[in-house]
Parts: structure tokens; sequence; C-alpha cells
């Protein structure tokens, strides 16, 4: 039933992909099933509904699968985190450091009233190192960050200590 179902059976580790040797979490199997994205959706709104958020920020690309739903079911405005390049107008860059390299997250100047509680969505938390940068960003523009929320975390990674804001997790891998 709704209550009981382990999203886990939805959510499928591939060996090797990008590279050899990592393990990636796909959750197209989880987002192709209509009973368990349906279960998935409500389960990250009551995690995220009492934080009161007025917008939800979504991390390209897969953060904009869970914030768009999410929005629509809180009743609050979304606005997209992206690559450079991606969005028109004036724009605010926060540049991080990635094990190889380096990225970089943009937001629309204009897009968050300064003051505004900000809820920060993506698929996946590892590292923690894109919802850091995305946190870090959304600041800049002067949003009130009060929390992030993702579908899986990698707890051995340890990503959750490396952010100040509550996170909420649906499931979680050691
Ligand atoms: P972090 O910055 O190390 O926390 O990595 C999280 C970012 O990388 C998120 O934007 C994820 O979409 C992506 N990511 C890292 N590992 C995986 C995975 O196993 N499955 C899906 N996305 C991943």
């Amino acid at each position: 039933t709704t209550a009981t179902m382990d999203l886990k059976q939805h959510i499928r580790g591939i060996p090797d992909f990008p590279k050899p040797g990592i393990l990636f979490y796909d959750i197209s199997t989880l987002m192709r099933n209509a009973d368990a994205w349906q279960v998935a959706m409500g389960r990250v709104t009551h995690a995220v509904a009492p934080w009161a958020p007025d917008m939800l920020a979504a991390i390209e690309s897969r953060g904009f699968l869970t914030a768009a739903p999410l929005a629509s079911r809180l009743g609050c405005g979304l606005v997209m985190l992206r690559k450079p390049g991606k969005l028109p107008g004036e724009t605010v860059a926060h540049s991080y450091e990635l094990e190889y390299g380096s990225d970089t997250l943009h937001i629309q100047a204009d897009a968050i009233v300064p003051g505004q509680r900000v809820v920060v969505m993506d698929d996946l938390l590892a590292t923690g190192g894109t919802l850091a940068a995305s946190i870090a960003l959304l600041r800049k523009v002067g949003a009130n960050v009060v929390g992030a929320s993702v579908l899986v975390e990698l707890t051995a990674l340890g990503g959750r200590a490396r952010l100040d804001v509550p996170v909420r997790a649906l499931v979680s891998y050691d």
C-alpha cells in the first residue's frame, strides 16, 4: 500500500556509470512507475511543507523533476539554478570545486525577493558540493534558505555535514 511502499525497490544502482568504479543511483525507474512516483511526491510534500517555503529552487537537471510537481502541490513558486549560458537576462553566478575541475551555477538576478523562504531541491545528495554551492548562490541573491530536499542520500559521503540547513531525504544508502 501507499503508506508502506519501499521506494528503494524502484531505484536502481547502475555500476560503472558515468565512469568505472562509480555506482550510479538511477531514479528513472522510480519516475516511470506512476504509483511509486505519486508516493514519492506525496512524501516529499510532507517533508517540505513544514518549512513553509515561498519558493523552491531546483538544481539542473533532475532537481527540476521533483521541484515542479512539488511547487504545484505546495502552491509556491519555482526558480531554476542552471549551468552557464542557459538563463536569459541578468544572472548571478557561483563557482565551486569538483573532484576534477570546477563547475558554475547561475540564477536570474531578480528571481528572489530578499528574505523569501527558499527550499533547494535535487534528486540526490552525495558529497554535498552541489547543494552547498546552490545554498551559497541563493544567499548571494538574498534568499533565506530554510531547507534542502533530496530523494536519495548517500550517507557514507557525509554530504549532510557540509550543509548548514536541515536536509530531508526519502531514502538513504550507506
Ligand atoms: P554532490 O555534489 O557530490 O553531492 O553530488 C550530487 C550531484 O551529483 C547531484 O546534482 C546529483 O544529481 C549528481 N549525482 C551524484 N551521484 C549521483 C548518482 O548516483 N545518481 C544520480 N545523480 C548523482
